[in-house]
C-alpha cells in the first residue's frame, strides 16, 4: 500500500467517526460481488466466440481472481463470488481457495447462456447442475444466484420460480433499467421480494442504480465503473448510502483487472464496453474498498433485517 492509498483509507475512517451523518453511513454494509468468469465467456463476445471453443483459450481467470482476493484481503473485506459452473468444473481448487479466504460462494449458472434464451427445463437442469457442483466443491449450501448478463427480465420471470424450487434463497440478476440485453425498467432499486411468473417469491438484491434527473444510470460496477470517471461512481454511491440510507451492490469480473488479456475481434461497441479503462480498474477498486464499507450479499441483507444474522458466518448445507 502506498502513502496515497493509506491516506485515503485513514481519512475515510476518520470521517466516518467524526460526523453524525458520516457515522450512520459507516454502519451501512454494501455488498461486494465478483462474477467469476473469463474474458472469453462474456455475452458481448458470444457472436464471435463459439462456447464449444472455450477450451482453446488460455485461462486467465485463476490469476485474475487471485489478484482480487489479494486486494480484498488487504482491505479485510469478505465478498460474494458468483462462480460460473464452467470455471468451477475446471478450477475447483480456485473455488475452495475463495471459500477458504472467508468469502461467500454463489452461483453464476453453468454455461453463461442467457436465461431468456433457454427453455425453463434447460434452465432448471443447468442451474441445478451448477448449484450441486459448487456445493460438492465447498460443502456448504449455495444460497445466491446471478444470471449471465442479468438476463432475468420480464419475459424470463419464470426463472424466479425455478430458483426458489432449487433451494436458492436470494437472487441478484435484475437490473431496474432499460438496456439492450437486460433490465426491468421500473423494478425496485432496493432489495425486495420478487414474484416469479408462477407465484414463487424470492429475495432479490437488484443491481444498484442512481437517478440523475430523468435518467437512471447503473453506477455500481462492471463497464460503468470503468467508463465513468471514478468521482462519478463515488459520488453516486455515497449518495445512496448517505441520502437514501441504503446499501448498494457492487459487481466486477476478474478480467476487468487484466489489461494484458488477449484482444478479441468483436464489434466496435463490444470492444468499447470490454476494453475501456481496464488498466485503471484495480486502482479504482482499491480506492472504493478504502472509502466504503463492504461485506457479502448476506452481510448486506442482514443489515437490512432481510437475512438472519445468525446465518451470516455459519452457512451450512441444509439437505
Ligand atoms: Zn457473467
Amino acid at each position: 500500500m502506498n502513502n496515497q492509498q493509506a491516506n485515503v483509507i485513514d481519512s475515510s475512517r476518520h470521517r466516518s467517526t467524526s460526523a453524525t451523518s458520516e457515522a450512520s453511513e459507516a454502519v451501512i454494509t454494501n455488498a461486494m460481488t465478483v462474477d467469476v468468469e473469463d474474458y472469453f465467456h462474456v455475452s458481448a463476445f458470444a457472436k464471435v466466440i463459439d462456447p464449444a471453443h472455450w477450451d482453446r483459450y488460455n485461462w486467465r481467470v485463476e490469476d485474475n481472481t487471485r489478484r482480487l482476493l489479494r486486494l480484498l484481503a488487504r482491505h479485510d473485506v469478505r465478498a460474494t463470488f458468483f462462480v460460473l459452473g464452467w470455471v468451477a468444473q475446471r478450477c475447483p481448487a480456485l473455488v475452495r481457495e475463495i471459500a477458504g479466504a472467508g468469502h461467500e460462494i454463489a452461483c453464476h449458472g453453468l454455461t453463461h447462456r442467457l436465461v431468456y434464451e433457454q427453455t425453463p427445463r434447460e434452465f432448471r437442469e443447468e442451474t441445478q447442475t451448477a448449484k450441486m457442483l459448487l456445493e460438492d466443491i465447498v460443502q456448504v449450501a449455495i444460497n445466491g444466484y446471478r444470471a449471465a448478463s442479468y438476463s432475468i427480465t420480464a419475459r424470463s420471470l419464470w426463472a424466479i420460480d425455478i430458483l426458489a424450487e432449487l433451494g436458492f434463497r436470494y437472487d441478484s440478476s435484475i437490473f431496474p433499467i432499460r438496456h439492450d440485453r437486460y433490465g426491468i425498467p421500473g423494478a425496485s432499486r432496493m432489495p425486495y421480494y420478487v414474484q416469479g411468473a408462477h407465484g414463487a417469491r424470492l429475495l432479490e438484491f437488484p443491481l444498484s442504480t442512481k437517478d440523475f434527473g430523468p435518467v437512471r444510470l447503473p453506477v455500481a460496477g462492471g463497464g460503468y465503473f470503468r467508463l465513468f470517471p471514478y468521482v462519478v461512481t463515488r459520488t453516486a454511491l455515497a449518495s445512496i448510502n448517505r441520502r437514501e440510507r441504503l446499501p448498494f451492490i457492487f459487481y466486477l469480473h476478474p478480467w476487468e483487472v487484466d489489461p494484458g488479456q488477449p484482444r478479441i475481434a468483436a464489434s466496435r461497441l463490444s470492444r468499447f464496453r470490454h476494453y475501456t479503462n481496464l488498466a485503471k480498474c484495480e486502482w479504482r477498486l482499491d480506492q472504493l474498498l478504502g472509502e466504503f464499507r463492504f461485506g457479502t450479499v448476506c452481510d448486506s441483507l442482514a443489515g437490512l433485517g432481510l437475512w438472519p444474522a445468525a446465518d451470516v458466518r455459519t452457512v451450512s448445507r441444509s439437505a
